[in-house]
């Protein structure tokens, strides 16, 4: 009796000692409603076990301590920051202590935006979404239109907050060039760039159904096909299945249900 009392004290300590280490680790903790926001929101969250799960929430709780999520004449709501943060946490998931260190703040704004900022090669569609450079640097920049379609019940191939945050992905080597060097191993990055080249010529000719905006560069190429990636990864594994086992293999990660 007396161990069995001896042993329930231990757990409870444990708990509450985990609770306030967690509480230390990061300012931001979820609330219930918030986590119920995910569960109506984000398929992918959905999808997890419960313990991947717990995780994730800790991946967005830590997303949202470093960045700054700040609307540009928009109030910016939970769902909002729910949003971006998921789209931050999907692609570096399976990456236990990853974090992103080229970012600070992502501005929200209401739709598209125009050209009046300084960028990378990276400008988006007339523009949903971009990472800034020069005096942007650290800052991102999203159409919140554009956030909430990546996120809609019936979703296309495309995510434009997932695809801002690979383009992160794809700097933290320090270029923004279809080569995310940290992620795939040194023997995969010719074959990787072999890959990235033949479907940008099958696009063109019209054999691809990968939209045409991946023919850009490769820096864009990585970001529109890892959205497809996230978005339909059957349909993604079944039509392009040698792209599929490499950006599998970039994010640790294999979506695909069958
Ligand atoms: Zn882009």
């Amino acid at each position: 009796m007396l161990y069995f009392a001896i042993i329930i004290v231990i757990v409870i300590s444990f708990t509450l000692y985990r609770r306030r280490r967690r509480r230390m680790l990061t300012q931001v903790i979820l609330t219930d409603v918030q986590k119920l926001l995910l569960t109506k929101n984000i398929d992918y969250y959905n999808q997890l076990s419960d313990l991947d799960k717990a995780y994730f929430e800790d991946k967005i709780e830590q997303f949202l301590d470093d960045v700054r999520i700040e609307g540009v004449g928009l109030q910016v709501t939970d769902l909002d920051r729910l949003m971006v943060a998921s789209s931050a946490v999907i692609p570096i998931f399976r990456f236990k202590d990853w974090r992103y260190r080229n970012i600070t703040n992502v501005l929200l704004y209401p739709d598209t935006f125009d050209e009046d900022y300084q960028y990378e090669a990276t400008e988006d569609r007339n523009i949903m979404g971009m990472v800034g450079s020069g005096y942007m640097n650290g800052q991102m920049i999203l159409s919140r239109n554009a956030l909430i379609k990546g996120f809609s019940k019936n979703p296309g191939m495309e995510n434009t907050a997932i695809h801002e945050f690979v383009h992160l992905i794809d700097k933290a080597d320090g270029a923004i060039d279809g080569v995310p060097e940290g992620f795939l191993p040194f023997e995969y990055i010719k074959p990787w760039v072999r890959m990235m080249h033949q479907e940008i010529h099958k696009i063109e000719s019209g054999h691809s159904d990968i939209n045409p905006y991946a023919t850009t560069n490769e820096a864009e190429f990585f970001a529109v096909v890892s959205e497809y990636f996230f978005e339909k990864p059957d349909q993604f594994q079944t039509r392009h299945p040698e792209l599929y086992d490499m950006l599998s293999r970039i994010f640790g990660q294999d979506p695909a249900q069958g």
